[in-house]
């Protein structure tokens, strides 16, 4: 395999969605830095992954990825960690227990900083200034000062993510994913919505079932813990350049900053340095792939990150929008399936779903999502391909940024409680619904 390009090899591509930094030296001091900081995941975290992710282009098994659009400096508490890991084991339980599939779980955690957006400005009430692109570049207030790129805040990515990976590791090994814990995550507001009760009764006779099996003495490892695994965007070059790392037992390269990394929508150009630095890592990865996606498009996709069609290698998530993925999609799956490319298909039913609702909220709808969902599920099941899994992003807390569901949730609501720093999430009963209708599609 050649060797990893430079940074300044991939700065002459003319990489798209980069922060334009004032200061070069603190940039470079920025990236030293992180050269020198210890890996955040393991070479050998991130093949177990991949070979989780075989299954699932196999049709063994089940993704989902889930969490922030925008994860916040702020945002690394206790509680927050927590709750974003707590909808995400509920919805993984559901999904394993309805359906009977293995579920690989994947949050988008411990490294979601940086965003691509689609105008490079913000006006407000007449003022313009530069677009907040995550924390990982700028901050949030709506100030000049503020949205000045720090190249300082990636050292600060960085140690946003140990500590929430830290959090994570202790709280899927140490007892709070036992699945004797089953019904506690059932907390609070949840627990009192339908979505909750149906839950209650699920988890009733999930603890029916650890009952007899202890009773005959079966008490396997599995029971006790869960594999849970990090990823993000991997967007901004300085820092997932210096994250990439020889890996000593083989020799390869990984991008030790998460275990699995995706190319957004709006960089994944062929010739582009995303797809180039994401070639030469060993870790699995995604491309997200929108409704302007050719067949060719996705093939020469493959053959430049997946040359030696390694299973679990790539998976490609599609996110066409609810209008669009009936028609879309076919053509797409039935040429990469009939090239004999091995991928693993994934549905993103949020960023092909997002609107300006009247009170000026971004929003999405939960009634398009599900349809999305849906359509992902039918085009696959016509084709014979397997619908490998989720990508949403949805948050453990009882927000109002996507209208629908059970709660029935309006434009009037959004103003309540919208808090995320980009796109708007599933709260935590969205998110359980969706888990139950999923787990119906994966039955049928
Ligand atoms: C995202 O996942 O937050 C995102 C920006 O997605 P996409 O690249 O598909 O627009
Ligand atoms: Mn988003």
């Amino acid at each position: 395999m050649s060797a990893i390009p430079s940074l300044a090899d991939l700065h002459a591509l003319n990489p798209a969605q980069q922060p334009s930094y004032p200061d070069p030296a603190a940039v470079d001091a920025a990236v030293a830095r992180l050269r020198t900081a210890p890996p955040l995941v393991f070479a050998g975290e991130c093949d177990e992954l991949k070979d989780k992710i075989a299954a699932v282009a196999r049709g063994e098994a089940f993704l989902l990825q889930g969490g922030d659009c925008a994860e916040t400096f702020a945002g690394v508490t206790a509680d927050n960690v927590r709750n974003k890991l707590r909808v995400l084991l509920q919805m993984a339980v559901v999904l394993t227990y309805a359906a009977s599939v293995p579920v690989v779980k994947v949050g988008r955690i411990a490294g979601q900083y940086a965003k691509p957006r689609s105008s490079d400005f913000e006006t407000r009430d007449g003022v313009t200034l530069p677009a907040y692109r995550g924390d990982a570049v700028n901050g949030f207030d709506f100030t000049a000062e503020s949205r000045v790129p720090d190249p300082q805040r990636l050292v600060d990515v960085y140690n946003s993510s140990a500590a929430t990976l830290n959090l994570v590791r202790a709280f899927v090994t140490g007892g709070y994913a036992d699945l004797r814990q089953v019904h506690t995550w059932n907390t609070d507001f949840v627990r009192e919505s339908s979505v909750g009760q149906q839950y209650e009764a699920m988890a009733n006779e999930i603890e029916r079932a650890l009952t007899f099996m202890k009773a005959i003495g079966a008490d396997p490892d599995e029971f006790h813990r869960v594999d849970f695994h990090s990823s993000h965007e991997a967007l901004v070059l300085e820092y997932e350049h210096a994250m990439t790392r020889i890996d000593s037992r083989t020799n390869t390269p990984y991008d030790v900053s998460g275990h699995f990394v995706w190319i957004g929508e709006r960089t994944r150009q062929l010739d582009g340095a995303h797809v180039e630095l994401l070639s030469h890592i060993r870790n699995p990865i995604g491309v997200k792939l929108g409704p302007s996606t050719t067949p060719d498009d996705a093939l020469a996709l493959a053959a430049k990150l997946n040359p030696a069609n390694e299973p679990g290698r790539l998976t490609f998530i599609t996110r066409f929008g609810a209008g669009k993925i009936r028609d879309g999609l076919p053509n797409l799956v039935e040429k990469v399936t009939a090239a004999g490319v091995e991928v693993a298909w994934v549905c993103d039913p949020m960023h092909g779903n997002t609107f300006e609702a009247s009170s000026g909220y971004k929003t999405r709808r939960f009634g398009d999502v599900i349809d999305e969902v849906q359509g992902f599920f039918d085009v696959h099941r016509s084709l014979g391909t397997w619908p490998g899994g989720l990508h949403v992003e949805l948050t453990g807390d009882d927000v109002t940024e996507c209208v629908g569901g059970g709660e029935d949730l309006t434009d009037l609501d959004l103003a309540h409680r919208y808090e995320s720093a980009c796109d708007p999430r599933l709260n935590r009963v969205q998110s359980l619904e969706l888990a139950f209708l999923v787990a119906d599609m994966l039955r049928q």
